[in-house]
């Protein structure tokens, strides 16, 4: 058949209600998937493939055809082939003029080729449509239907109307395109499905840091101290003592981290002039990952609270409490109620209940479907005004815990601060530069500069 004329015929407007025919390269497993899929939502699909003979994983409305024939049938051809077996393609350059090619392949290695495979296909077939998509999509997740948490399509090419076409069939199979843009897209496209928790990496690793030095910071405290000069075996603190003290260390110290790189900013823009200049490089990682950090502090402050619940079933405080009872017994006196430690001990709660209140409302307000439904005003005030409002009152939670027994001297075993006093570092520094920042006289020149004002503008090439 003239190539032409086959080429016109797939292409033209379709008048009745019945889906144009899509011809899929490759009977393996994305193929077959995305044929299934394409059966289902009333597209005819037709394979090229090596074998004509069909096999019973293949969708049963399906044909199967050699690659030249299946071509002619269809005007979008969807290429579920790896990447080293496009040379294949070449001799059916002619077949394949003025198509549109999806290509849905991924590699195995971040940025493995010079080019992305898209651009490479539409090197070697430049009379093509090429048009990159469906590549984060898995064949399972196609099969299976368990597409919920990967709905989105990432299209990109060159030809607007092929792209748009390709954005129709996405749409048909109950997915969601997003226009990337042209086919220089096609790398950050397919580097994407093999990424590995981008933004996680440095939340993770640092938290990880921290919660090790922390520990072993406790156990040299509160055991290997007490062994050595008590005499006593407390190594079951390892097990609930040593992570209640670790959790919320941690959860404080990370909140506060997510509120560091505002402050450096503040002082970048105050001290520069402008905000036309970029940040350093540290600074807008730090940014980009302040979501993550207050997620894993987030992930503490919850341990922490179960770990303080469990307390009244734990044998050591239990033992503690009876002994308490029996020695007031012996020797015949009721220790009177202490009103200050009431005080204390009820602030500290109350103070650290809100905290937590405020601190999940944090996270709540961060997960997509929230934040989408918020405009910007309303989502700096939750994340801004209410987390800096969670940063002080569990800085204040941290400070009347052990406000009393910070300035004590039994409290510096081996001349070391206790860990409470360690993680009050941070939050404290955070809370004093942003009250600087609030004052007038630091926080007018700072939102004109936020405005667009510059002190001295030939900064800003
Ligand atoms: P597969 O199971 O290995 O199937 C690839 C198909 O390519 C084979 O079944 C074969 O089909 C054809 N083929 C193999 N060698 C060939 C050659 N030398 N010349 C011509 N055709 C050849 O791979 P797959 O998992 O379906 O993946 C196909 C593409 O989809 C890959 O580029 C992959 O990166 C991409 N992808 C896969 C998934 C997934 O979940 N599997 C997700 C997203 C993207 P015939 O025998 O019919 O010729």
């Amino acid at each position: 058949m003239n190539k032409n004329s086959s080429n016109i015929m797939a292409l033209a407007p379709n008048t009745s209600n019945k889906r144009e025919t899509v011809c899929i390269f490759g009977t393996g497993d994305f193929g077959r998937a995305l044929g299934h899929k394409m059966i289902q939502s009333g597209y005819p699909v037709v394979y090229g493939s090596r074998s004509t003979q069909i096999s019973n994983l293949i969708p049963k409305d399906a044909e199967v055809l050699s690659h030249a024939e299946a071509a002619q049938k269809a005007a979008i051809i969807i290429i579920a082939i790896q990447r080293q077996h496009y040379n294949f393609l070449i001799p059916l350059a002619e077949i394949l003029h003025g198509k549109v090619l999806v290509d849905i392949s991924n590699n195995l290695k971040l940025n493995q080729y010079p080019e992305s495979n898209a651009e490479y296909l539409a090197q070697l077939l430049p009379g093509s449509r090429v048009v990159k998509a469906f590549n984060t999509v898995s064949a399972w997740a196609l099969q299976s239907g368990t597409l919920d948490a990967s709905r989105q399509v990432f299209v990109c090419g060159d030809d607007v109307e092929a792209k748009q076409m390709v954005m129709n069939i996405v749409r048909a199979l109950g997915l969601t395109p997003l226009d990337k843009g042209s086919l220089l897209a096609a790398q950050e496209i397919e580097n994407y499905p093999l990424q590995l928790f981008p933004m996680w990496k440095l939340p993770i690793f640092l938290s990880l840091g921290l919660t090790a030095f922390f520990f072993f910071y406790c156990l040299a405290l509160d055991v290997i101290y007490t062994y050595i000069y008590e005499k006593n075996n407390f190594s079951f603190f390892i097990a609930i003592t040593i992570p209640n003290r670790v959790c919320p260390v941690m959860a404080l110290i990370l909140l506060a981290l997510v509120y560091v790189p505002g402050i450096f900013a503040a002082i970048i823009q105050l001290y520069r002039g402008t905000k036309y200049r970029r940040f350093p490089d540290w600074l807008d990682k730090w940014m980009l990952c302040r979501k993550q950090l207050g997620l894993i502090a987030l992930a503490f402050a919850s341990l922490h609270v179960v770990f303080t619940l469990v307390s009244p079933m734990r044998a050591f405080v239990n033992w503690r409490m009876s002994k308490g009872i029996i020695s007031q017994a012996l020797n015949n006196k009721t220790e009177p109620l202490n009103t200050t430690n009431a005080w204390i001990s009820d602030s500290y709660l109350s103070l650290g209940i809100l905290g937590f209140f405020l601190f999940v409302l944090l996270g709540i307000t961060s997960l997509p479907s929230v934040s989408n439904n918020v405009n910007w005003r309303e989502f700096r005030f939750v994340q801004s005004k209410l987390g800096y409002l969670a940063l002080i009152l569990c800085t204040a939670h941290t400070l009347v815990y052990g406000g009393k027994w910070f300035l004590s001297p039994s409290a510096y075993k081996w001349y070391l601060p206790n860990i409470y006093m360690l993680s009050l570092v941070v939050p404290c520094a955070v809370l004093v530069v942003k009250f600087v920042l609030i004052f007038p006289c630091v926080d007018k020149p700072l939102t004109q500069i936020r405005q667009g004002w510059e002190r001295n503008p030939k900064h800003s090439e």
